[in-house]
């Protein structure tokens, strides 16, 4: 009988698990390292769009996802005052998830499939040779090292492979309180709306994350010291938003600040995703911005397709390539217009709006956003019934 080839990945998030999944159902022994103690920190939301919703799907558990979200009708563009720009119905990105409750069921989906899972382990290094190093001393060797360890990844920076990291000027805190049976429309046909509120430099974008959440992302310029601030400045974010003062007060409030802190966004491009027994992917390989809410679709789709490449051929070299080849050209365009759209917060007052219709107004520029949510990730089948699921 052929030995089972083995993978240590690092980094138990959306790609890693994922990644995690697709080897361990495909015959591989898997053991994941996670630096942090649970699998629990980090609450936030995620759009869930229907390229997450095939991946969810052909892991098997699209209900248990879905029954703990909830499904939003529209999203709303407002003024600095709270006056509508545009409403559009909600289309690919329907449902809002809290990361938590994501990652708790891939990580149980992982164990069920055998694959083994370590909180408190940190990777501190690995070599193109296979071999893995920890904090804690231990090394390990694998025939394939997946660095999945997000935005800061060691192992990409102990490889030199970046390319490229280009800084937006813009960066967010992301929240997450209690909700109040207030956020809910009193006549539930009226709707649930994500609300993106617009003034100058400053966004604030909200939504029920579930049906006992709110998330929120207060964005801001990375030279504005007041709107970077953590635990948030309540009086400067009322000046810009007088209409959302309750909301900010909640969410100064309550938010959980250990957790909470304004990051700058970034686009990474890699010289390439792999070098040797090392496979990098995620934001570790090419994080951007969240505008258009593809970055974990991105880590998913990228762990999946990983996972179906190594399948297609034993050549590990190979395999590789023939996973960058398919995967890289969608993952580079979410980054383009990811950063594109992200153009909008930099116009002045008075062209904002226009900007914010055209996505309505030209069909094509909606279609280049949503490229990667309509796409079928390798390894799933197009899935039309989510309606039913919900
Ligand atoms: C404001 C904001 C909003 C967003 N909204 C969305 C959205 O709606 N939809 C969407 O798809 N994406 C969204 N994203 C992007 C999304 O969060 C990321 O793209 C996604 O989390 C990347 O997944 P990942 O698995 O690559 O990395 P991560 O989710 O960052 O996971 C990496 C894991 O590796 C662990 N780790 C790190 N270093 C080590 C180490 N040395 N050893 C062991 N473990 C380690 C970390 O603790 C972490 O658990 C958003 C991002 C931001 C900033």
């Amino acid at each position: 009988m052929l030995e089972k080839r083995h993978a240590e990945i690092s980094g138990a998030g959306f790609g890693g698990l994922v990644a995690a999944i697709g080897l361990a159902d495909r015959g591989w022994t898997v053991r994941v390292h996670e630096r942090r103690n649970s699998l629990n920190a980090e609450g936030y939301g995620i759009a869930i769009q229907d390229n997450m919703v095939c991946i969810f799907n052909a892991l098997g558990i699209l209900n248990p996802i879905l029954a703990g979200g909830i499904e939003i009708d529209y999203r709303d563009s407002v003024n600095a005052n709270g006056k509508l720009i545009l409403r559009l119905k909600s289309g690919l990105g329907r449902y809002r998830i809290s990361r938590r409750h994501i990652i708790s069921l891939l990580a149980q989906r992982a164990e069920n499939v055998g694959v083994e899972i370590l909180t408190g382990s940190n990777v501190t290094e690995a070599n193109p040779k296979g071999e893995i190093f920890l904090a804690n001393g231990k090394v390990h060797q694998a025939d394939l090292i997946i660095a999945a360890d997000g935005i800061n990844s060691r192992i990409r920076d102990c490889l030199d492979l970046t390319y490229s990291q280009v800084f937006q000027k813009e960066g967010g805190t992301r929240m997450v309180i209690p909700s109040l049976p207030k956020d809910m429309p009193a006549n539930p046909s009226d709707g649930i709306a994500m609300v993106e509120a617009w003034a100058d430099n400053r966004r604030i974008l909200y939504c029920p994350n579930s049906k006992s959440e709110i998330y929120a992302i207060f964005t801001c310029m990375a030279d504005d010291s007041a709107g970077r601030t953590t635990p948030i400045n309540v009086s400067s974010w009322k000046k810009s938003f007088p209409t959302l003062e309750p909301l900010i007060e909640r969410f100064a409030k309550n938010a959980q600040w250990n957790e909470s802190r304004w990051a700058q966004f970034k686009t990474i491009r890699l010289k390439r995703w792999s070098e040797g027994k090392i496979a990098i992917l995620g934001d570790a390989a090419h994080a951007m911005p969240p505008y258009l809410g593809q970055g974990a679709g991105h880590a998913m789709m990228n762990g999946l397709g990983l996972s179906v490449a190594l399948n297609e051929t034993k050549d590990l070299k190979s395999a590789l390539n023939i996973w960058e080849n398919r995967e890289r050209p969608l993952t580079e365009h979410t980054q383009k217009w990811t950063r594109l759209y992200g153009t909008t917060i930099y116009l002045p007052k008075l062209l904002k709006p226009l900007a914010i219709n055209a996505e309505r107004k030209i069909p094509w520029l909606a279609s280049q956003y949503s490229r990667a949510a309509r796409h079928i990730p390798t390894g799933c089948k197009k899935f039309n019934n989510i309606k039913l699921l919900s």
